[in-house]
Protein backbone atom coordinates (compact mmCIF):
# COMPACT_ATOMS: atom_id res chain seq x y z
CA UNK A 1 0.00 0.00 0.00
CA UNK A 2 1.41 3.45 -0.83
CA UNK A 3 1.43 6.31 1.45
CA UNK A 4 -0.54 9.29 0.13
CA UNK A 5 1.79 11.73 -0.96
CA UNK A 6 0.36 14.21 -3.47
CA UNK A 7 3.45 16.21 -3.94
CA UNK A 8 4.33 13.12 -6.38
CA UNK A 9 2.41 14.05 -9.07
CA UNK A 10 -0.25 13.32 -10.80
CA UNK A 11 0.96 11.03 -13.18
CA UNK A 12 3.12 9.47 -10.06
CA UNK A 13 0.38 9.05 -8.13
CA UNK A 14 -1.62 7.38 -11.62
CA UNK A 15 1.11 4.89 -11.87
CA UNK A 16 0.83 3.81 -8.01
CA UNK A 17 -2.70 3.83 -8.47
CA UNK A 18 -2.17 0.66 -11.83
CA UNK A 19 0.12 -0.55 -9.57
CA UNK A 20 -1.82 -1.41 -6.21
CA UNK A 21 -5.18 -2.03 -8.32
CA UNK A 22 -3.01 -4.68 -10.47
CA UNK A 23 -2.97 -6.68 -6.75
CA UNK A 24 -6.76 -6.47 -6.14
CA UNK A 25 -8.27 -9.61 -6.01
CA UNK A 26 -11.26 -9.48 -3.49
CA UNK A 27 -14.40 -6.90 -3.49
CA UNK A 28 -13.03 -5.89 -0.31
CA UNK A 29 -9.94 -5.00 -1.54
CA UNK A 30 -11.40 -3.39 -4.18
CA UNK A 31 -13.67 -1.26 -1.70
CA UNK A 32 -10.52 -0.71 0.40
CA UNK A 33 -8.49 0.80 -2.63
CA UNK A 34 -11.46 2.84 -3.51
CA UNK A 35 -12.04 4.93 -0.36
CA UNK A 36 -8.36 5.50 -0.18
CA UNK A 37 -8.11 6.56 -3.63
CA UNK A 38 -12.36 8.09 -3.97
CA UNK A 39 -13.11 9.43 -0.43
CA UNK A 40 -14.51 13.18 -0.11
CA UNK A 41 -11.55 13.64 2.32
CA UNK A 42 -8.38 12.17 3.21
CA UNK A 43 -7.63 10.24 -0.57
CA UNK A 44 -5.57 10.83 -2.95
CA UNK A 45 -8.07 12.39 -5.49
CA UNK A 46 -9.46 14.83 -2.55
CA UNK A 47 -5.71 15.51 -1.71
CA UNK A 48 -4.96 16.56 -5.38
CA UNK A 49 -8.17 18.35 -5.47
CA UNK A 50 -7.11 20.97 -2.28
CA UNK A 51 -3.68 20.99 -3.63
CA UNK A 52 -5.74 22.94 -6.91
CA UNK A 53 -8.10 24.97 -5.03
CA UNK A 54 -4.80 26.46 -2.66
CA UNK A 55 -2.90 26.86 -5.53
CA UNK A 56 -1.91 30.12 -7.15
CA UNK A 57 -4.13 31.73 -9.67
CA UNK A 58 -1.82 30.95 -12.49
CA UNK A 59 -1.39 27.16 -12.00
CA UNK A 60 -4.83 26.57 -11.06
CA UNK A 61 -6.09 25.86 -14.54
CA UNK A 62 -2.99 22.68 -15.10
CA UNK A 63 -3.15 21.10 -11.48
CA UNK A 64 -7.14 21.07 -11.95
CA UNK A 65 -6.45 19.54 -15.60
CA UNK A 66 -4.43 16.82 -13.85
CA UNK A 67 -6.33 15.91 -10.95
CA UNK A 68 -9.34 15.45 -12.90
CA UNK A 69 -7.59 13.11 -15.22
CA UNK A 70 -6.27 10.94 -12.68
CA UNK A 71 -9.55 11.30 -10.99
CA UNK A 72 -11.48 10.02 -13.97
CA UNK A 73 -9.13 7.39 -14.37
CA UNK A 74 -9.19 6.06 -10.89
CA UNK A 75 -13.28 5.90 -11.25
CA UNK A 76 -13.26 4.27 -14.70
CA UNK A 77 -10.73 1.54 -13.33
CA UNK A 78 -12.29 1.16 -10.41
CA UNK A 79 -15.61 0.59 -12.29
CA UNK A 80 -13.96 -1.94 -14.42
CA UNK A 81 -12.38 -4.16 -12.33
CA UNK A 82 -15.71 -4.29 -10.02
CA UNK A 83 -17.30 -5.48 -13.22
CA UNK A 84 -14.66 -8.08 -13.65
CA UNK A 85 -15.04 -8.96 -10.10
CA UNK A 86 -18.61 -9.36 -10.21
CA UNK A 87 -18.79 -11.39 -13.22
CA UNK A 88 -16.41 -14.18 -11.91
CA UNK A 89 -18.85 -14.46 -8.46
CA UNK A 90 -20.67 -17.28 -7.91
CA UNK A 91 -24.10 -16.82 -8.05
CA UNK A 92 -25.41 -17.35 -4.54
CA UNK A 93 -26.25 -20.65 -3.33
CA UNK A 94 -24.42 -22.01 -5.93
CA UNK A 95 -23.10 -25.81 -5.24
CA UNK A 96 -19.40 -25.74 -5.19
CA UNK A 97 -18.77 -28.78 -7.21
CA UNK A 98 -15.05 -28.79 -6.39
CA UNK A 99 -15.78 -29.81 -2.73
CA UNK A 100 -15.23 -33.32 -1.51
CA UNK A 101 -18.02 -35.39 -0.58
CA UNK A 102 -19.89 -35.74 2.82
CA UNK A 103 -19.18 -38.95 3.41
CA UNK A 104 -22.64 -40.66 5.16
CA UNK A 105 -22.69 -42.45 9.12
CA UNK A 106 -22.63 -45.53 8.74
CA UNK A 107 -24.76 -47.50 11.06
CA UNK A 108 -24.12 -50.71 13.55
CA UNK A 109 -26.11 -53.81 13.71
CA UNK A 110 -27.75 -53.71 17.59
CA UNK A 111 -25.47 -56.10 19.72
CA UNK A 112 -28.76 -57.86 20.26
CA UNK A 113 -29.59 -58.47 16.49
CA UNK A 114 -26.40 -59.52 15.77
CA UNK A 115 -27.17 -62.61 18.27
CA UNK A 116 -30.40 -62.80 17.33
CA UNK A 117 -29.29 -63.80 13.83
CA UNK A 118 -26.22 -65.85 14.55
CA UNK A 119 -28.29 -67.93 16.52
CA UNK A 120 -30.78 -67.79 14.21
CA UNK A 121 -27.88 -69.11 11.27
CA UNK A 122 -26.97 -72.24 13.41
CA UNK A 123 -30.14 -73.56 13.69
CA UNK A 124 -30.64 -73.00 10.08
CA UNK A 125 -27.82 -74.88 9.71
CA UNK A 126 -28.92 -77.70 11.58
CA UNK A 127 -31.86 -77.98 9.55
CA UNK A 128 -34.43 -75.84 11.50
CA UNK A 129 -37.22 -73.90 10.26
CA UNK A 130 -36.84 -70.04 11.85
CA UNK A 131 -40.22 -68.47 12.83
CA UNK A 132 -41.17 -65.50 14.42
CA UNK A 133 -44.72 -65.54 15.14
CA UNK A 134 -47.35 -62.79 16.82
CA UNK A 135 -46.18 -60.81 19.94
CA UNK A 136 -49.97 -60.65 21.08
CA UNK A 137 -51.46 -63.93 21.70
CA UNK A 138 -54.34 -65.54 23.46
CA UNK A 139 -54.77 -67.31 26.61
CA UNK A 140 -54.87 -70.69 24.84
CA UNK A 141 -51.54 -70.83 22.72
CA UNK A 142 -49.51 -68.71 25.45
CA UNK A 143 -50.69 -70.97 28.86
CA UNK A 144 -53.09 -73.47 28.08
CA UNK A 145 -52.04 -75.66 25.44
CA UNK A 146 -48.82 -75.55 26.82
CA UNK A 147 -49.95 -77.62 30.32
CA UNK A 148 -50.27 -74.93 32.55
CA UNK A 149 -53.90 -74.73 33.39
CA UNK A 150 -56.28 -71.49 34.84
CA UNK A 151 -54.78 -71.87 38.03
CA UNK A 152 -50.90 -72.39 37.54
CA UNK A 153 -48.98 -69.73 39.19
CA UNK A 154 -46.67 -68.93 35.95
CA UNK A 155 -50.45 -67.34 34.83
CA UNK A 156 -50.33 -64.84 37.92
CA UNK A 157 -51.18 -61.35 36.87
CA UNK A 158 -47.91 -59.78 38.59
CA UNK A 159 -46.08 -61.82 35.47
CA UNK A 160 -48.10 -61.12 32.44
CA UNK A 161 -49.25 -58.32 30.86
CA UNK A 162 -53.00 -58.88 29.42
CA UNK A 163 -54.81 -56.74 26.88
CA UNK A 164 -57.86 -54.67 27.48
CA UNK A 165 -59.09 -55.31 24.16
CA UNK A 166 -59.04 -58.94 23.14
CA UNK A 167 -57.40 -60.59 20.14
CA UNK A 168 -59.76 -61.39 17.03
CA UNK A 169 -58.65 -64.93 15.29
CA UNK A 170 -56.53 -64.10 12.16
CA UNK A 171 -58.38 -64.44 9.32
CA UNK A 172 -57.41 -67.99 7.85
CA UNK A 173 -56.13 -69.29 11.17
CA UNK A 174 -57.07 -72.90 11.18
CA UNK A 175 -59.66 -74.00 13.77
CA UNK A 176 -57.89 -75.75 16.51
CA UNK A 177 -57.68 -79.50 16.01
CA UNK A 178 -56.77 -80.84 19.45
CA UNK A 179 -58.55 -80.58 23.12
CA UNK A 180 -60.65 -77.43 22.79
CA UNK A 181 -59.53 -74.48 24.91
CA UNK A 182 -61.18 -74.36 28.57
CA UNK A 183 -59.63 -70.94 30.02
CA UNK A 184 -62.46 -67.93 29.71
CA UNK A 185 -61.77 -66.69 25.77
CA UNK A 186 -61.02 -65.07 24.39
CA UNK A 187 -58.20 -63.91 26.95
CA UNK A 188 -55.39 -61.40 25.31
CA UNK A 189 -52.06 -60.91 26.32
CA UNK A 190 -48.70 -60.08 25.23
CA UNK A 191 -46.74 -63.64 25.11
CA UNK A 192 -44.78 -64.05 27.71
CA UNK A 193 -42.38 -66.56 25.78
CA UNK A 194 -42.22 -67.39 22.27
CA UNK A 195 -43.51 -71.07 23.39
CA UNK A 196 -46.79 -70.15 21.69
CA UNK A 197 -45.21 -69.87 18.40
CA UNK A 198 -44.60 -73.84 18.59
CA UNK A 199 -48.43 -74.96 19.79
CA UNK A 200 -49.25 -72.78 16.64
CA UNK A 201 -47.28 -74.43 14.33
CA UNK A 202 -47.62 -77.79 15.72
CA UNK A 203 -51.71 -77.09 15.11
CA UNK A 204 -50.71 -76.23 11.43
CA UNK A 205 -48.21 -79.21 10.73
CA UNK A 206 -47.74 -82.54 11.33
CA UNK A 207 -44.28 -84.47 13.14
CA UNK A 208 -41.65 -84.20 12.15
CA UNK A 209 -41.64 -80.20 13.67
CA UNK A 210 -37.88 -78.76 13.94
CA UNK A 211 -38.18 -75.16 15.04
CA UNK A 212 -37.13 -71.88 16.67
CA UNK A 213 -39.28 -69.22 17.42
CA UNK A 214 -37.06 -66.06 18.42
CA UNK A 215 -38.55 -62.74 19.21
CA UNK A 216 -39.52 -60.32 21.69
CA UNK A 217 -41.41 -61.73 24.78
CA UNK A 218 -43.27 -59.42 27.98
CA UNK A 219 -43.43 -59.86 31.66
CA UNK A 220 -44.40 -57.49 34.32
CA UNK A 221 -40.67 -56.80 35.57
CA UNK A 222 -39.09 -54.21 37.04
CA UNK A 223 -36.07 -52.58 35.36
CA UNK A 224 -33.03 -53.47 36.90
CA UNK A 225 -29.44 -55.32 36.67
CA UNK A 226 -30.79 -58.27 34.71
CA UNK A 227 -34.37 -57.98 34.12
CA UNK A 228 -36.33 -55.75 31.64
CA UNK A 229 -40.15 -55.77 30.87
CA UNK A 230 -39.09 -56.54 27.03
CA UNK A 231 -36.69 -58.90 26.46
CA UNK A 232 -35.85 -61.17 23.30
CA UNK A 233 -36.05 -65.51 23.61
CA UNK A 234 -35.29 -67.92 21.09
CA UNK A 235 -36.99 -71.32 22.07
CA UNK A 236 -36.54 -74.98 19.64
CA UNK A 237 -38.79 -77.40 19.54
CA UNK A 238 -37.67 -80.88 17.76
CA UNK A 239 -40.68 -83.10 17.35
CA UNK A 240 -40.59 -86.74 15.92
CA UNK A 241 -40.11 -90.67 16.24
CA UNK A 242 -37.65 -91.84 19.17
CA UNK A 243 -36.33 -87.96 19.47
CA UNK A 244 -34.33 -88.53 22.98
CA UNK A 245 -33.12 -86.67 25.87
CA UNK A 246 -29.62 -87.31 24.03
CA UNK A 247 -30.61 -85.20 20.98
CA UNK A 248 -31.45 -82.14 23.09
CA UNK A 249 -27.82 -82.49 24.70
CA UNK A 250 -26.12 -82.68 21.80
CA UNK A 251 -28.16 -80.50 20.03
CA UNK A 252 -27.51 -77.21 22.87
CA UNK A 253 -23.20 -79.06 23.32
CA UNK A 254 -23.57 -77.70 19.24
CA UNK A 255 -25.35 -74.30 19.73
CA UNK A 256 -22.71 -73.51 22.74
CA UNK A 257 -19.60 -74.34 20.36
CA UNK A 258 -21.03 -72.19 17.37
CA UNK A 259 -21.61 -69.68 20.02
CA UNK A 260 -19.08 -69.72 22.10
CA UNK A 261 -16.41 -71.31 20.70
CA UNK A 262 -15.03 -74.80 20.87
CA UNK A 263 -14.27 -76.70 23.84
CA UNK A 264 -17.78 -76.17 25.35
CA UNK A 265 -19.51 -78.58 27.70
CA UNK A 266 -23.22 -78.55 29.18
CA UNK A 267 -24.37 -80.11 32.24
CA UNK A 268 -28.19 -80.82 33.07
CA UNK A 269 -29.63 -80.37 36.54
CA UNK A 270 -33.40 -81.20 37.43
CA UNK A 271 -35.66 -78.69 37.21
CA UNK A 272 -39.66 -78.12 36.86
CA UNK A 273 -41.59 -76.79 33.16
CA UNK A 274 -45.22 -77.46 33.13
CA UNK A 275 -45.08 -77.95 29.43
CA UNK A 276 -41.31 -80.77 29.83
CA UNK A 277 -41.04 -84.02 31.59
CA UNK A 278 -38.43 -84.46 32.35
CA UNK A 279 -37.23 -80.39 32.86
CA UNK A 280 -33.91 -79.33 33.04
CA UNK A 281 -31.95 -76.30 33.52
CA UNK A 282 -28.83 -76.40 31.44
CA UNK A 283 -25.83 -74.53 32.23
CA UNK A 284 -22.50 -74.45 30.02
CA UNK A 285 -18.76 -73.90 31.23
CA UNK A 286 -17.51 -70.72 32.27
CA UNK A 287 -16.66 -69.27 29.29
CA UNK A 288 -14.12 -67.08 31.04
CA UNK A 289 -12.71 -69.17 33.35
CA UNK A 290 -12.93 -72.31 31.37
CA UNK A 291 -14.81 -74.04 34.75
CA UNK A 292 -11.78 -72.92 37.07
CA UNK A 293 -14.52 -70.60 39.24
CA UNK A 294 -14.34 -66.66 38.65
CA UNK A 295 -16.53 -63.79 39.96
CA UNK A 296 -18.93 -64.06 36.51
CA UNK A 297 -19.65 -67.88 37.28
CA UNK A 298 -19.75 -67.14 41.17
CA UNK A 299 -16.58 -69.48 41.46
CA UNK A 300 -18.94 -72.48 40.47
CA UNK A 301 -17.37 -72.93 36.74
CA UNK A 302 -20.39 -72.85 35.42
CA UNK A 303 -22.75 -70.68 33.62
CA UNK A 304 -26.88 -70.81 33.65
CA UNK A 305 -27.47 -70.69 30.16
CA UNK A 306 -31.13 -72.23 29.26
CA UNK A 307 -34.39 -73.69 30.34
CA UNK A 308 -35.33 -77.31 28.47
CA UNK A 309 -36.91 -80.82 28.67
CA UNK A 310 -38.82 -83.45 26.76
CA UNK A 311 -42.18 -82.55 25.34
CA UNK A 312 -44.80 -82.84 28.15
CA UNK A 313 -47.19 -85.75 26.55
CA UNK A 314 -49.95 -83.27 27.47
CA UNK A 315 -48.92 -80.62 24.95
CA UNK A 316 -49.01 -83.45 22.33
CA UNK A 317 -52.52 -83.77 23.21
CA UNK A 318 -53.74 -80.26 22.82
CA UNK A 319 -51.95 -79.89 19.47
CA UNK A 320 -53.69 -83.65 18.02
CA UNK A 321 -50.36 -85.26 18.22
CA UNK A 322 -49.74 -88.98 19.53
CA UNK A 323 -47.89 -89.00 22.48
CA UNK A 324 -47.25 -92.56 21.81
CA UNK A 325 -46.22 -91.93 18.38
CA UNK A 326 -43.67 -89.07 18.63
CA UNK A 327 -41.64 -87.97 21.33
CA UNK A 328 -39.50 -84.24 21.47
CA UNK A 329 -37.38 -81.57 22.95
CA UNK A 330 -37.89 -78.16 23.59
CA UNK A 331 -35.77 -75.23 25.01
CA UNK A 332 -35.81 -71.96 25.87
CA UNK A 333 -32.99 -69.41 25.67
CA UNK A 334 -33.03 -65.14 26.63
CA UNK A 335 -30.92 -63.52 24.03
CA UNK A 336 -29.81 -60.84 26.28
CA UNK A 337 -28.63 -63.39 28.80
CA UNK A 338 -26.29 -64.51 25.67
CA UNK A 339 -25.25 -61.21 24.85
CA UNK A 340 -24.59 -60.49 28.71
CA UNK A 341 -22.17 -63.83 28.52
CA UNK A 342 -20.75 -63.40 25.49
CA UNK A 343 -19.48 -59.97 25.74
CA UNK A 344 -18.95 -59.67 29.80
CA UNK A 345 -21.83 -57.23 29.96
CA UNK A 346 -22.81 -56.48 33.61
CA UNK A 347 -26.03 -54.37 32.88
CA UNK A 348 -28.57 -55.52 30.56
CA UNK A 349 -30.07 -52.04 30.51
CA UNK A 350 -27.00 -50.92 28.36
CA UNK A 351 -28.63 -52.95 25.48
CA UNK A 352 -31.64 -50.39 25.99
CA UNK A 353 -30.22 -46.71 26.10
CA UNK A 354 -29.27 -46.29 23.03
CA UNK A 355 -25.96 -44.83 23.86
CA UNK A 356 -23.75 -45.17 20.40
CA UNK A 357 -20.46 -45.05 22.50
CA UNK A 358 -21.71 -48.65 23.68
CA UNK A 359 -23.52 -49.84 21.05
CA UNK A 360 -20.59 -49.27 18.21
CA UNK A 361 -18.27 -51.88 19.85
CA UNK A 362 -20.21 -55.06 18.74
CA UNK A 363 -19.56 -54.80 14.97
CA UNK A 364 -21.29 -54.23 11.95
ZN1 LIG B 1 -15.93 -68.65 35.65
Amino acid sequence: MTTMDPSVGTDRARALFDEELAGVTSAAALQDLRNRWMARSGSWVAAFMELVASAPPDQKRALGRGANTLKKHVEAALAEREAALAATRRPAGAVDITLPGRAPRLGCRHPLSLIREEIGAIFSRLGYQVLEGPEIEDDYHNFEALNMPADHPARDMQDTLYLETPLTPAAGDPPTRGLAPRAPQPLTLLRTHTSAMQIRQMERHDPPVRLVAIGPVYRRDSLDLTHTPMFHQVEGLVVGRGVTLADLKGTLLSMATALFGPGQDVRFRPSFFPYTEPSAEVDIRCIRCNGGGCPMCKRTGWLEILGSGMVHPAVFEYVGYDPDEVTGFAFGMGIERVALLKWGVEDIRLFYENDLRFLEQFGR
